[in-house]
């Protein structure tokens, strides 16, 4: 279950954003649309935590994100939440298998390479785990990106403008995958968006439409 309540963010020497209060249950699926510009991007960063709320609350699982420190945050972001940013943030150094690696070592956990492996194979990954990302095709490399958002199994699942860069069919797909994987982990799904497709593509998707900031 994810709130917002009288949800501002103000960018220093930014623009001013409101948020109209919202409540999408668990296991829900929310469509943040809205113009480039209208805060899609800082409404996500604001669910996981990564932008402290200027005034108001967002409320996860009944957990106010904005009132944590910074280290029960970043133990709340581990446990609780899976998010494929729009720049996929794939380490170029690091193989396919050591990018899903990253999560498990970052969280003090052991590897899982059984989950690694069913996550390779569910996405149609399965042989591109020792290629290095810029060895993927874009939806690979998204795919890839979805698979360490969910690998831990979150309760929240955040996409920013999932589908910009894929043609019809590889969009459909990832939309797809989303949801699928969503609905395994019980995961409410934020889907941030200004893509036409994927509101035709999820119409039982709750709508949260943005509206531009007055500048
Ligand atoms: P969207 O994802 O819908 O395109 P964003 O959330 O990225 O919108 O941005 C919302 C508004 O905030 C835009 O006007 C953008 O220019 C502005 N903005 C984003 N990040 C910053 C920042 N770090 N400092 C100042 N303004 C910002
Ligand atoms: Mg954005």
């Amino acid at each position: 279950m994810i709130e917002l309540l009288d949800l501002h963010y103000h960018y220093r020497d930014g623009p001013r954003l409101s948020f109209a209060d919202l409540s999408a249950p668990a296991g829900s699926t929310l469509l943040v649309r809205g113009s480039s510009g209208a805060g899609k991007s800082t409404l996500l960063a604001l669910m996981a935590g990564l932008l402290t709320p200027t005034a108001g609350q967002v409320r996860v699982g009944g957990v106010d994100v904005g009132a944590m420190s910074p280290r029960q945050r970043d133990a709340w972001r581990g446990a609780h939440l899976g998010f494929v940013p729009q720049r996929l943030h794939l380490s170029a150094a690091l193989s396919v298998a050591d990018n899903l690696a990253l999560p498990y070592v970052c969280a003090g956990e052991s590897v899982q390479p059984a989950r690694i492996a069913e996550l390779l194979e569910r996405l149609g990954l399965q042989g591109l785990a020792a290629r290095r990302p810029h060895q993927l095709s874009v939806g690979q490399a998204q795919r890839v990106a979805l698979a360490r958002a969910v690998l831990r199994g979150p309760s929240l699942l955040l996409a920013d403008e999932p589908t910009a860069s894929l043609d019809d069919e590889a969009a459909a797909e990832a939309l797809r995958l989303l949801t699928e994987l969503a609905a395994l982990s019980r995961a409410t799904l934020v889907l941030a968006t200004h893509d036409a497709r994927v509101s035709q593509a999820l119409p039982g998707a709750q709508l949260l439409q943005l509206n531009k900031a007055p500048t």
